[in-house]
């Protein structure tokens, strides 16, 4: 294959654009995409055109609305170019109508009670900033997905909205620095996708990972994940097949895929592209969850993208690297050559820090879901705690300034810090601390709380307006400051007094950071339920709206959809958990009960005397076992019952969280005690040893 030649070729990308367009519109084209500048009739009509031959020159037949509704995964619904024409023929048409809006029938998304029932239709919009392109012979074009009053009821649109708002509050500061020559500012995202691969014979076998992608019952297999033998190891053949595969399929849709490796669970991997403009990159992002899955299977495997899929090894992430970059090419989270160039970045960096604590509910609340909520915490993930890791380097810095003492860099001059006389920065000393929920890695931030299933959307929405809002405070404060440098100063160092908090550059795995976060004044948010409660704080409420990024009704609403996702999903889990214990598991471990018994009847026929210890010792554990598997079992399904009369959303996950996962719990140390004992062939499922090691 060669890669530059088809890179990016079922993208309607702007080369192909330049070269299939007319000037004019072309130029039209580029006002839209890049100052969001409204695109007419006429000229989407030429852009459809143009884009329905293109499409046709490579076999498509159909074209869709590609939408991320707030399911996590993305929706599309062909519809065909054919129109009828006169003596039984059809022609293909693509009108810039159609190429601009669509109108799903949208009643079975979730929606938060945002559009009641009666008026169902929700319509998607093109999102002109995301480029048109070809999956599987259809014709898909990025979209936006409202209802019929105009709110959100997608993760795309408030991700927008939130880049414009730190687009506008980072232009005001960069003036005052005299930044004349930049037009607009956007965020860029690199998120490190994690995942598992497993045969697809043994996924097959097993209803927990059919209905709910992860495994409710399993005892460990005699190796895991200890001697660090899988992490960056040699790929197996199948495996590579599969990246390989995975590589050429994303190329040709431009996301630029570049590292795969091998992560520390065994069968678990990790793949990442070179970053890009946020929405890109979150679409980019839900392509390449979804063409995993799909590759997956023609490998005769299939990909977890679940947080947890297994207990007692590593869960899957998703790293979202985060920074924001000007037109210019400038990274604002890059230490600068000059001193005045440190200043801005200096400002920056606080920007962030105030805003990470300010808000650190939200960032919580932004990766939230009963998948993640296996893994924040565990050992293998950051805390649920969110806070700041900037390395020494910085830390000393912003001591100094804080203290006002000189700060000895390491050019070994002791400087006074002072805009004026910041010292130039030791680039990337930033020890790699990978216990921190939120990095700084040189030049932009790395915030590892996102679940691997989860959309980029959410969480990069929260950051981009959370740091607009504290922008805009510091553009409030500077702007008609009379010495622009000693207000700059004092704010600085305002924010360092106030938000130092948040910075913790030790170990997030210790015990005993929890104390010292509690005394700090953190939040620890350990499960969704928790940290749900704080979505509608006033505050939280206040930042959306004042940046119109969302509504109160729409916050509201999406408050409601988290809610009950949580409880869906945690549902789902006790039912599967409940069919297998009654159809499998429990029958099985009966029947070996028996089969032991049998035997020890025959031995002690043939040999009066024989040691039946096995057999009795055996079918003594298992039966006491049994029967309080029974019990346990007896008492989620009433449970269950219970929950059904609870209306209150909150109320609900709360029953769940501490209920239901409870019970469940239970009963998955009951059948996790009796898989050690059990012979292998009656043990109705594949064992962890054979799904974690079951890929050559
Ligand atoms: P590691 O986290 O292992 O150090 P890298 O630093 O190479 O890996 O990058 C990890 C991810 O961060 C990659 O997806 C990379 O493209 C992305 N990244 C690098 N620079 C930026 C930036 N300025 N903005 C957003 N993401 C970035
Ligand atoms: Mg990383």
């Amino acid at each position: 294959m060669n890669v530059t030649e088809t890179f990016s070729s079922m993208v309607f990308d702007d080369t192909t654009m330049e070269s299939r367009l007319p000037k004019e519109v072309y130029k039209a084209i580029q006002r839209t995409i890049k100052n969001g500048k409204h695109l007419d009739i006429s000229a989407a009509t030429v852009v459809a055109n143009a884009m329905k031959d293109w499409a046709i020159e490579k076999g498509v037949t159909h074209f869709t609305h590609w939408f991320q509704p707030m399911t996590g995964v993305t929706a599309e619904k062909h519809d065909s170019f054919i129109s009828p024409k006169e003596g039984g023929k059809v022609i293909m048409e693509f009108s810039g109508k159609e190429l601009i809006q669509g109108e799903p029938d949208a009643s079975s998304f979730p929606s938060g009670g945002l559009r009641a029932t009666f008026e169902a239709r929700g319509y998607t919009a093109w999102d002109a900033t995301s480029y048109a392109f070809i999956k599987d012979n259809v014709l898909c074009i990025p979209s936006v997905f409202c209802s019929y009053g105009g709110e959100a009821l997608d993760q795309k649109t408030a991700l927008l909205r939130s880049m414009e708002a730190i687009n506008k509050q980072a232009l005001r500061v960069l003036k005052l620095f005299g930044n004349e020559d930049v037009t607009s500012v956007k965020t860029t995202v690199g998120p490190e996708q994690e995942y598992f691969l497993i045969d697809k014979d043994l996924f097959d076998q097993r209803k927990d990972l059919i209905y709910t992608g992860r495994t409710l019952f399993g005892c460990r297999a005699p190796k895991g994940q200890e001697l660090d033998d899988h992490y960056f190891g040699a790929i197996k053949p199948r495996v590579a097949a599969f990246m390989a595969e995975l590589n050429e399929e994303l190329w040709k849709l431009g996301v630029l895929a570049k590292t795969e490796h091998n992560e520390v669970a065994p069968a678990q991997h990790e793949m990442a592209p070179i970053f890009t403009t946020t929405n890109l990159s979150a679409d980019h992002n839900q392509l390449t969850m979804e063409l995993m899955k799909r590759i997956a299977r023609k490998h005769n495997m299939v990909c977890l993208l679940h947080e947890k899929p297994f207990a007692g090894v590593n869960g899957s992430g998703k790293h979202n690297n985060w920074s924001i970059s000007t037109n210019t090419g400038i990274n604002l989270l890059e230490p600068g050559e000059t001193p005045y160039e440190n200043a801005q970045f200096l400002l920056y960096l606080c920007a962030v820090i105030k805003a990470v604590d300010e808000y650190q509910d939200l960032l919580r609340i932004s990766v939230a879901s009963a998948g993640n909520d296996h893994r924040l915490g565990a050992n293998e993930a950051p805390p649920a705690i969110v806070s700041m890791f900037i390395g020494s380097d910085l830390e000393e810095i912003l001591e100094a300034i804080e203290k006002e003492v000189p700060y000895d860099s390491k050019e070994k001059d002791i400087m006074r810090i002072g805009v004026h006389t910041l010292p130039k920065f030791p680039k990337d000393t930033t020890d790699r601390n990978r216990t921190s929920p939120f990095a700084f890695t040189g030049n932009k931030f790395e915030f590892r709380m996102l679940g691997s299933a989860a959309s980029i959307s959410c969480t990069n929405t929260v950051l981009n307006t959370s740091v607009a809002e504290v922008l805009r405070q510091f553009a409030d404060i500077l702007e008609p400051a009379e010495d622009f440098e000693k207000a700059l100063n004092e704010l600085i160092k305002n924010v360092i007094v106030k938000h130092k908090r948040i910075i913790f550059n030790g170990d997030g795995y210790d015990d005993a950071w929890v104390k010292e976060a509690e005394k700090r004044g953190l939040l620890n948010l350990k499960e969704t339920p928790d940290a749900l409660m704080y979505m509608l704080d006033e505050k939280n409420l206040k930042l959306f709206e004042s940046h119109r990024v969302y509504s109160r009704t729409e916050l509201v609403a999406r408050h409601e959809v988290q809610l009950e996702n949580y409880c869906k999903i945690i549902n789902i889990e006790a039912l599967t958990m409940l069919d297998m214990a009654r159809k499998d598991i429990m029958p099985a471990m009966s029947e070996f009960t028996k089969e032991l018994a049998s035997a020890a009847l025959v031995k002690m026929q043939l040999l009066p005397d024989a040691d039946c210890s096995y057999e009795k010792e055996n079918i003594k554990s298992i039966t006491a076992i049994l029967g309080a598997m029974n019990r346990q079992v007896k008492r989620l399904e009433a449970d269950l019952l219970d929950s059904k009369s609870i209306s209150d959303f909150a109320e609900l996950a709360e029953f769940h969280k501490s209920v239901i996962l409870d019970d469940m719990k239970q009963i998955r140390i009951s059948a996790d005690e009796m898989e050690v004992i059990a012979s292998a062939e009656k043990w109705p499922y594949p064992s962890y040893g054979k799904l974690l090691f079951g890929v050559r």
